[in-house]
């Protein structure tokens, strides 16, 4: 069976040191794959990989059996991989619903130009993208706010404009880089239920948390990375009682 995603010997290496070492997983069945780890165990430099935005100094990694390795970030994105960002990347001052159309007009940017010579097809495609974004506005719970500046939003609110854009390129995988940092109890709950929605329909979902808590609640398997290695591979459960991973992650002997 082809895995959706195929992580192979990835590294790399800043100088003398390997952020991401020679780590290898295969994931074959959609849900949300929580990945957790101490600070500097190279979670956001893995991330940062399957965008595209930092290479691999060795090793590769596919998406549903195509090599995305040596890709740029846009290409990986049309290829079906997009992410959010630890820092909310919104346009502040553009409508939550234009925060989510801009990636799908200007992925076809070069047809929209060759439509402005046939205005009523330009139109039409424009109206039926609309219908598209405010569809996802729908889905992560966002729709009555179409018409508001994103930048005047809640925080939280914000986070799901953030999710909105990155499922607005149709991927099937989505990358979250600690998406419920500065959240309430209650707004953090609410957006970890999301995840799960996301995965429900259909999108790999890869969540990088601090809230471990909340990664242990929502995900179908968990992988624990020290020092840019896997820890541990398996449910919230088996992680969770995985010494290793107590000894090492949660400080216990
Ligand atoms: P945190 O939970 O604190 O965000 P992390 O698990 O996301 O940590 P990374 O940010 O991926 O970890 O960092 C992994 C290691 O790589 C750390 O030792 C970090 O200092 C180092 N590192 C990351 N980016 C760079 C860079 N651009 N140049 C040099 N070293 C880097």
């Amino acid at each position: 069976m082809t895995a959706v995603l195929d992580v192979s010997g990835a590294t790399v290496r800043y100088g003398g040191v390997a952020a991401v070492d020679d780590l290898s997983f295969r994931h074959e069945a959609g849900g949300v794959i929580g990945l957790i780890g101490p600070n500097g165990a190279g979670k956001t430099t893995l991330l940062n990989v399957l965008s595209g935005a930092v290479r691999l100094s060795a090793g590769s990694f596919a998406l549903n059996g195509q090599d995305l390795s040596a890709r740029r970030p846009h290409q990986i994105a049309r290829h079906g991989i997009t992410r959010t960002f630890q820092n909310l990347q919104v346009f502040g001052s553009l409508s939550v619903l234009d925060n989510v159309l801009l990636p799908r007009v200007a992925r076809g940017w070069g047809t929209a130009l060759g439509d402005m010579v046939r205005l009523p097809r330009a139109h039409r495609r424009i109206t039926a993208e609309r219908e598209v974004a405010a569809g996802l506005l729908d889905r992560v719970g966002i729709a009555e706010y179409a018409d508001t500046p994103a930048g005047s939003l809640a925080y939280g609110l914000q986070r799901r404009v953030e999710i909105a854009r990155a499922l607005a390129g149709d991927p099937a995988l989505v990358l979250l880089d600690e998406p419920l940092a500065g959240l309430s109890r209650s707004e953090s709950t609410d957006l970890a239920e999301l995840f799960t929605k996301v995965a429900d329909e259909g999108v790999t979902v890869l969540l990088v948390e601090h809230d471990v808590a909340s990664v242990l609640a929502v995900s179908g398997r968990v992988l624990v990375l020290d020092h840019g290695r896997l820890l541990a591979d398996g449910t919230p459960d088996e992680v969770s009682a995985n010494p290793d991973v107590r000894a090492a992650y949660l400080g216990e002997e």
